[in-house]
């Protein structure tokens, strides 16, 4: 027998902590699903050394400023204590582990299936992030090459690299952390389809989300942004990507043709023997137990009116970057599409058509 409730939020990242802060404020009747141990989402399975890429007081969900860091930039430590605290201070109903399998469609409201039991609720949140859905490209040749590959989500530190050569793959943020770390260790070799955009020295995670408010304003308000050139997805020059540079190892070079067994054979013919590939290549959206709702994608992506699905009204998504809001895959950015999203619900659950549809 499924459990009722009006709302089930999957996932208690960043994302779903700050959608159940404004489904609280609301009053709504809501339960969050969430597949890890305990809280942080993502955070708790990054590299040891990543920092924020934005000061704390910029890096805040809705409500709670995060604490001030000793550091210019908090450690991925201090966010799962931030999320940890937030979580506590308002005391959100998330149930985990419970690891959401599929959700489905009922003749009134929609059936969430999990490892632990069902829940029927008259509206979903999709707050999973991407973490759990690494993306990696197939290069020819991968398939025989007997050296070792990790994603970036793998990555834990570059102790387990010394003295080895290492292609470290993939032109964003992670690409550039991770090179400036493991280069110190090994004979790393920096691989991007395009040559890496750094951005100034003065431009961190507070501007970069300054930026995207701002062109959320103009397109809000039909203007044209004018927003200069980089957003997220360029490299932010934290302290160790700035050290590394120092150093000169932040060149980057076109990627290689194929892989053969004890490495890799670039464009001009030349081969070089490769111990490990770390693959820093982005996520896709972990949204694998929607499959039963049968959505249409964009490039990936389920289409959406803001942050709910054109074809499930009662669908939502939060969180996972430019496609459901601006700046939404980061601590600052995920307010507004969390905040819109349970305006939004509250409406629908006083409307006739959540009791229909
Ligand atoms: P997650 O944190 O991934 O949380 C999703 C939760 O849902 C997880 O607990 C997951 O286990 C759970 N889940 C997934 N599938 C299911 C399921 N089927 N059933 C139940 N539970 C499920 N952001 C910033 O704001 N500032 C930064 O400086 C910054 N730096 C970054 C640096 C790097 C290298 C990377 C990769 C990201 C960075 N980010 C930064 C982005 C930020 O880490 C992520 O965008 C953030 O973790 C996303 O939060 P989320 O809640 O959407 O997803």
């Amino acid at each position: 027998m499924a459990t009722q409730v009006d709302v089930v939020v999957i996932g208690g990242g960043q994302a779903g902590l700050a959608t159940s802060y404004f489904l609280r404020r609301a009053a709504i009747d809501y339960v969050v699903l969430d597949d890890q141990s305990a809280p942080g989402g993502a955070w708790r399975h990054t590299w040891d050394s990543l920092h924020l890429f934005s000061p704390a007081q910029w890096s805040s969900l809705p409500g709670w400023l995060m604490p001030a860091s000793q550091d210019e930039y908090p450690s991925r430590n201090e966010v799962i204590e931030y999320l940890t605290k937030y979580e506590e201070r308002y005391q959100f109903p998330v149930l985990r582990p419970v690891h959401v399998l599929s959700v489905s469609r009922l003749t009134k409201g929609l059936l969430v299936t999990t490892d632990r039991g069902e829940w029927s609720a008259k509206a979903v949140v999709s707050a999973t992030g991407t973490w759990s859905a690494p993306y990696i490209p197939a290069y020819p040749g991968c398939e025989v090459f007997r050296g070792r590959q990790m994603h970036s989500a793998q990555y834990r530190s570059p102790n387990e690299f010394q003295g080895q050569q290492v292609l470290v793959v993939g032109g964003g943020n992670s690409g550039a952390q991770i090179l400036a770390e493991v280069s110190k260790e090994c004979k790393a070799t920096w691989v991007t389809l395009h040559e890496p955009v750094f951005l100034p020295d003065d431009v961190d995670g507070q501007v970069l989300f300054e930026r995207a408010t701002a062109r959320w304003k103009a397109l809000r308000d039909g203007l044209t942004p004018a927003v200069p050139v980089g957003g997220l997805g360029d490299i932010v020059m934290v302290p160790p990507v700035r050290e590394a540079r120092n150093r000169g190892v932040l060149n980057a070079r076109r990627p290689f043709s194929r892989f053969d067994a004890d490495g890799v054979v670039w464009d001009d013919g030349v081969h070089s023997r490769v111990d490990a590939v770390i693959w820093c290549t982005g996520f896709r959206p972990a949204l694998d137990f929607l499959r039963p709702l049968q959505l249409r994608d964009v490039d990936g992506v389920p289409r959406t009116d803001g942050t709910r699905a054109r074809e499930e009204p009662r669908l939502w998504f939060v969180g996972y970057g430019e496609w459901c809001g601006a700046a939404s895959a980061t601590l600052i950015g995920v307010m507004r599409g969390a905040r819109d999203t349970a305006q939004e619900i509250a409406q629908f659950l006083l409307s006739p058509e959540s009791g229909e549809l």
